[in-house]
């Protein structure tokens, strides 16, 4: 074997997988490692393609002599093997870095704290109705560097996580989109928002000044973040607060984007057209259309397709009502502040289910909204200590409940006509599911069942 084209791939789950394949087309020998498991599937592709791998270990002698190592986001970087990689100074890179070698697409780079998937997924449909050849990856669906190896694209809208950029270093983004940064996964960044931020800016390293950057401007972490950096891009941010000169802006009841690019007509659309509602929606909808206008698609088939989006599971989706009881699943709000915009956007008399893994969650920030539209809180989650000591003097009843089933039917008779059964955890779901969809599912079936 060639010590000079040796890759390792550590984590065998979808983008792993895509990696390992990727690196072999390119000649490359590759071995695979995973600490845990690999599912049947990806086995079944390593074995097809030759690839040599090994699982529930890692076997260090055939890691460390590596000239690069592809990591899975999801490895924290206090694991051994990684602080071992380290000590040696070998490369440790994102799939997105290393498969991004590899196309000239047009990268759209998708990152913040909450709203990455709905913006992605948005973008995506409008790019694919207007007819470019697109492809959808990073966080989501199939991987990058799969796609790369056999079908690549000309554009691809990539959801793009803090962990993986993280190990990215000289990927840069055709657009880069910063939604929002607010505290999320602290406990990965030595619990210091700043370090957390410059990780989310990461987005932006490498652009040069024929790139664009989308950013929101109400936001207090990005406006921190922009005024301690250059920034070389073209900007345009969007706001809901204020009239902007250039980017996207409300006018009353309509979003209006202008970008002030030559031959280009702005934008106008009325909120209510918007397929995705709430407030935190329009701002994604606002860095979807800022894309697409960047990208100098027809006002009319943007506007088409921002109101034919269909969003997506375990996003504010509504499940039944019944009794004249609305059951909302949003168990993808796996930090306070999605939980916050949730809030936000509810009518009113809310029976709020919330818990989980807490992430060091500060749950101040919902204080001002428990108190005005929570009627009682049914806790889910082995340990509840927190949400208890940060509610019991706003809500009139807090519950634990340690089930999906135990939480609706409590939450059913908690609730009355006009009500709103709200599941939107502020926490992950490991303590008592296998993970957030798995959390939603049981949710909607447990109402079903009612
Ligand atoms: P991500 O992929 O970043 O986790 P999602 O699109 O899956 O984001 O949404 C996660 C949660 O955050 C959902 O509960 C959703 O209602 C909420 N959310 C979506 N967009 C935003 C936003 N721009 N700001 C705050 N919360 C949001």
């Amino acid at each position: 074997m060639s010590t000079e084209k040796y890759i390792v791939v550590l984590g065998s789950g979808e983008s792993g997988t895509g990696a390992a394949i990727l690196a072999q087309l390119k000649g490359y020998s590759v071995f695979v490692s995973d600490f845990g498991p690999i599912g049947d599937q990806y086995k079944k592709e390593l074995e097809q393609s030759g690839i040599p791998f090994e699982e529930n270990q890692h076997t260090e002698d055939r890691i460390l002599t590596a000239v690069e190592v592809i990591k899975s986001p999801g490895i924290p970087d206090k694991a051994p093997i990684i602080k071992k990689l380290n000590e040696r100074n070998i490369p440790i890179l994102s799939e997105i870095e290393f498969a991004a070698r590899y196309t000239h697409a047009k990268l759209i780079c998708i990152t913040g704290s909450n709203g990455k998937t709905t913006t992605t997924l948005l973008t995506y449909h409008i790019l694919k109705n207007a007819g470019l050849h697109v492809g959808l990856a990073g966080n989501i669906g199939k991987s990058f560097a799969k796609q790369v190896a056999f079908q690549d694209f000309e554009y691809y809208v990539l959801e793009i996580s803090s962990f993986m950029l993280d190990n990215m270093f000289s990927f840069r983004a055709d657009i880069a989109v910063l939604l929002n940064i607010t505290p999320d996964h602290l406990d990965r960044y030595e619990y210091k928002m700043e370090n957390y931020s410059d990780s989310k800016f990461r987005i932006i390293q490498n652009q040069k000044k024929d790139d664009v950057f989308i950013y929101c401007t109400d936001d207090e972490q990005i406006k921190i973040g922009l005024a301690k950096r250059q920034i070389i891009p073209q900007v345009y941010p969007f706001s809901i607060e204020k009239v902007l000169d250039q980017g996207a802006f409300l006018q009353g009841e309509q979003m209006i984007i202008n970008l002030h690019r030559t031959n280009q007509e702005s934008l106008t659309m009325s909120l209510h057209d918007l397929a995705l509602q709430g407030k935190h929606n329009i701002y994604n909808s606002m860095a979807s259309g800022i894309v697409a206008k960047v990208l100098e698609l027809k006002n009319e088939t943007i506007r088409d397709s921002m109101g034919s989006f269909t969003n997506i599971e375990h996003r504010l989706e509504h499940v039944a009502k019944i009794s004249g009881i609305d059951f909302i699943n949003d168990s993808k709000a796996t930090n306070v502040n999605s939980t916050w915009y949730a809030l936000e956007s509810m009518p009113g008399d809310v029976i709020l289910i919330l818990g989980g893994v807490d992430k060091g969650n500060d749950y101040g920030m919902l204080k001002d909204l428990v108190r005005s539209k929570v009627k009682s809180i049914v806790c889910l989650g082995k340990d509840n200590k927190r949400i208890h000591e940060a509610f019991e003097n706003d809500v009139e009843v807090i519950v634990n409940t340690f089930s999906a089933n135990e939480a609706v039917q409590i939450a059913y008779h908690l609730a009355k006509k006009g009500d709103t059964v709200l599941l939107s955890p502020a926490c992950a779901s490991f303590d008592l599911f296998k993970n957030y969809e798995d959390r939603g599912n049981q949710f909607k079936k447990a109402v079903k069942e009612l």
